[in-house]
């Protein structure tokens, strides 16, 4: 973008109004850019939207929100505090976990979930305290390095990765990371099923992740009134109380560039709209294969590096209301780990969750 222009003069086209577009949208918005949103779908929220049937509304993916502070900073940015715009409830008991016949509940209070560690695994919850305060000292040297720029080459060599370094570059995976705390292979599920969240098996994800059960444990889990698919929702309201324009049904065939520099969107429509900047937050195996005009990614390239899966949805509408309930329930397969050689990068387990 031209540093000569003022904020209020550069237009910025953001494609895509899922969460990381809606709030890319919102921040700039609210710093003074003209933002214009451009979405193929007929509502916001991209994998986290909103499934309407009948009298029943669904979250599409995500059913809780993880690192309330990461939604509390956001909000932040854009001058909003994130309390008066969305109703968050904490969840105590956040899930529970079902091997068989044996559950666990899971909190975020430590003595509670301690107590509930000796209830079901005695003797284990020594272990819980030590996995808690190496995480604590993980999560505080690679919070730096997780929210730094990469764009140099010399942002590698960063001081705060070299400190980190010894956590990254560990052979471990999460769940032989996990043997050194917990003998129990069950309670050992209980700290790393939430590698499944980024769509790989416990045996190999690299132990650098094993801060997202610290995470989970240490700050808790949250519901948002309405269902997840209301952040995005909110996040668009306020982007356009700021002034910017959200379009929907308005998909992108390409990104338009003169030499290196964007200069706009063509949308399938055929029309053209003109931008200092374009942000892209489709994904990026499409994007960066598809969208690019003249600069797209050999599709060849980007298969070598592999997906991870996703995951099977049911979303069922009950005549009943579950009280004794909890909000999540998670079961784990009588073979965890043959269950996930078989379906090699998916990772099987049930969840269920309650409707918004
Ligand atoms: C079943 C399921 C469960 C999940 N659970 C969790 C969870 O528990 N916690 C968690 O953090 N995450 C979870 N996720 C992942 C989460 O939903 C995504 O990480 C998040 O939605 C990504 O946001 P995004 O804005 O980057 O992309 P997306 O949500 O994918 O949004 C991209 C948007 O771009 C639009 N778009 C694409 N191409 C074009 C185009 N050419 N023109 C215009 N618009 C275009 C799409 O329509 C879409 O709206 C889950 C996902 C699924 C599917």
């Amino acid at each position: 973008m031209a540093d000569s222009l003022k904020n209020g003069d550069r237009h910025v086209v953001v494609v895509g109004a899922g969460p990381g577009g809606i709030t890319a949208a919102m921040i700039l918005a609210h710093r003074g850019y003209r933002v214009t949103v451009v979405e193929k779908a007929g509502q916001v929220g991209g994998r986290s939207a909103c499934l309407h049937a009948g009298p029943y509304a669904f979250d599409t993916g995500p059913t809780f929100l993880h690192q309330k502070f990461t939604l509390e900073e956001m909000f932040r940015e854009a001058g909003r505090n994130l309390d008066d715009e969305l109703d968050l409830i904490q969840l105590d008991p956040m899930t529970r976990l079902k091997w068989g016949q044996t559950s666990m509940e899971t909190t975020s209070d430590p003595v509670k979930m301690a107590a509930e560690i000796e209830r079901v695994f005695p003797g284990e919850s020594e272990g819980f305290h030590r996995f808690m305060a190496d995480q604590e000292e993980k999560f505080r040297l690679l919070v730096p390095c997780l929210t730094a720029s990469y764009s140099k080459f010399r942002d590698l060599f960063r001081k705060c990765l070299l400190d980190a370094l010894p956590y990254v570059a560990t052979k471990h995976s999460v769940f032989s990371l996990l043997g050194e705390y917990f003998s129990d292979e069950r309670l050992r599920l209980a700290f790393t099923f939430q590698s499944k969240y980024l769509g790989m098996s416990p045996w190999k994800c690299p132990a650098l992740f094993s801060i997202l059960a610290f995470l989970e444990y240490r700050f808790g889990i949250y519901h948002v009134q309405g269902g997840i698919s209301r952040i995005s929702e909110k996040m668009a309201e306020i982007a356009e109380r700021d002034g910017a324009e959200i379009r929907l049904e308005a998909s992108v065939r390409e990104v338009l560039s003169e030499g290196w520099e964007t200069s706009g969107v063509l949308l399938e429509s055929g029309e053209v709209i003109k931008a200092d900047a374009v942000i892209l937050n489709a994904d990026y195996g499409y994007a960066v294969t598809q969208l690019l005009s003249g600069h797209n990614v050999p599709e060849h390239k980007v298969r070598r590096k592999g997906f991870s899966c996703s995951t099977f949805m049911l979303y069922l509408g009950l005549d009943t209301l579950y009280k004794a309930e909890p909000h999540h329930q998670i079961l784990f397969a009588d073979d965890y780990r043959k269950m996930l050689l078989r379906f090699r990068k998916s990772v099987p387990f049930l969840r269920i969750c309650p409707f918004m």
